[in-house]
């Protein structure tokens, strides 16, 4: 499932698009390796009363160089000759060109301005981003998914449509991807949906709600792996259980239903003690979560006891995560699987032969306590000889789980 050819221009911001023309300039000259030119500062405010002109912007050349300034779109550089001004564009152009190969001879005595460059040369190519209009209602969005098919799924896809007081608005390659995958859940035969959209277009969403949907319809008589996400690389993983868990608040507030959710990664506690691994770093006595921000601040959120578990809690607000949404400890998955379970590629090639852990991922479950979806992200990083060896390890994996996946 791909995007539409319809596709809009995304800046609506008036800053970014007078921050457009300053860089389109700037351009010409970056792409012939000239990194260190800059706007004067007489030049840079008639560009900016001009770009005022074309785009309607009643303020004057001043007010908006203070604006980008602040909004640190545009930097200023001292010079002997006055001061120059580039954009964030030219300026990280520079400072990555200007890289030096820094061992431990160019460390003492600033030696490391004269130590050999570390980018030897590079090509600078801009092209304007287009992301898939969004132009389907909800209610479209549920229509073309679902048709007029009621029930559990139905409810639940429909409050993951919601969005604090409104509803969202999707593409309709979302639509698409999300019918394919509700019609194809639970066949007898194996079977897959390849959603590709570019970064930012809302694959994510494409996916987890049509999946989150199907998941909660499911019997929760005991607790049993629904879904495997399984991620290339661990900060892929963090950002998605971050998404993940929001979906399921919006789920459970909406419809009642509950799913767990828990990641079996690195950075996952063993037990349900205090965790002391590196990445958990000490703060005012308490151990920072490395992985999940407040859901609802976005603050740090630091470990606590929890009726004998671990949970986290807001270092600033009164939220908590407990373990009847968050599954923090391998313990804890050990004991009760999740419904989503977010692991890496290198956990499950680890782990699926561990008696101990085998069934987190679904392994050895009784028929209709099988997964019934497996997410792979990026898939486009599984080639060459990783490729072959993540195809083999899913290979094991499915037959392992003994029944049709969905992926
Ligand atoms: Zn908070």
């Amino acid at each position: 499932v791909t995007p539409d050819p319809g596709l809009i221009e995304y800046d609506e911001d008036i800053d970014l698009r007078i921050l457009g023309v300053l860089e389109d300039l700037e351009l010409k000259t970056l792409t012939w390796g000239l990194v260190d030119g800059g706007f004067q500062e007489d030049e840079l405010l008639d560009l900016l009363d001009d770009a005022a002109e074309v785009f309607g912007d009643g303020r004057s050349a001043t007010e908006i160089k203070q604006e980008l300034e602040n909004r640190v779109l545009i930097t200023r550089i001292p010079t002997s000759t006055g001061d120059l001004w580039r954009t964030r564009m030219a300026e990280t152009v520079r400072l990555l060109a200007r890289l030096r190969q820094l061992f431990p001879q160019n460390m003492a005595d600033q030696s490391w301005k004269t130590a050999p460059k570390l980018v030897s040369d590079y090509r600078f190519v801009a092209r304007q981003r287009f992301f898939p209009a969004r132009n389907l209602s909800s209610a479209q969005f549920l229509e073309e998914a679902l048709g007029d098919e009621q029930g559990p799924t139905r409810d639940s896809l429909e409050a993951l449509t919601l969005d604090g007081g409104g509803s969202l608005s999707f593409s309709p390659f979302q639509a698409r991807a999300a019918e394919t995958i509700l019609q194809h859940i639970g066949s007898l035969e194996p079977t897959a949906t390849l959603v590709a959209a570019g970064t930012g277009s809302g694959k994510t969403k494409a996916v987890y709600l049509p999946a989150l949907a199907h998941l909660s319809s499911l019997p929760r008589d005991t607790p049993w792996t629904k879904m495997l996400a399984l991620y290339p690389r661990n900060e892929l993983l963090k950002d998605q259980l971050q998404t993940a868990l929001t979906e399921l608040r919006l789920l459970k507030s909406q419809t009642g239903v509950a799913l767990t959710i828990g990641g079996f990664f690195g950075d996952t506690p063993y037990n349900n003690s205090e965790p002391t691994g590196k990445s958990w770093k000490e703060r005012n006595n308490h151990r920072v979560c490395p992985f999940l921000r407040c859901p609802s601040c976005q603050a740090d959120l630091y470990w606590f006891k929890d009726g004998g578990v671990g949970g986290l809690k807001c270092s600033t607000c009164a939220d908590r995560v407990r373990s009847d949404e968050l599954l923090l400890s391998r313990w804890q998955l050990q004991e009760t699987a999740p419904d989503v379970l977010l692991t890496t590629v290198e956990m499950l090639n680890r782990r699926l032969g561990d008696d101990w852990s085998r069934h987190i991922f679904g392994v050895g479950q009784p028929p209709g306590h099988r997964p019934r979806l497996l997410l792979l992200d990026e898939v486009h990083t599984f080639s060459g000889l990783t490729g072959a060896q993540v195809t083999h390890l899913l290979r094991r994996w499915r037959h392992a789980v003994g029944e049709p996946v969905h992926s």
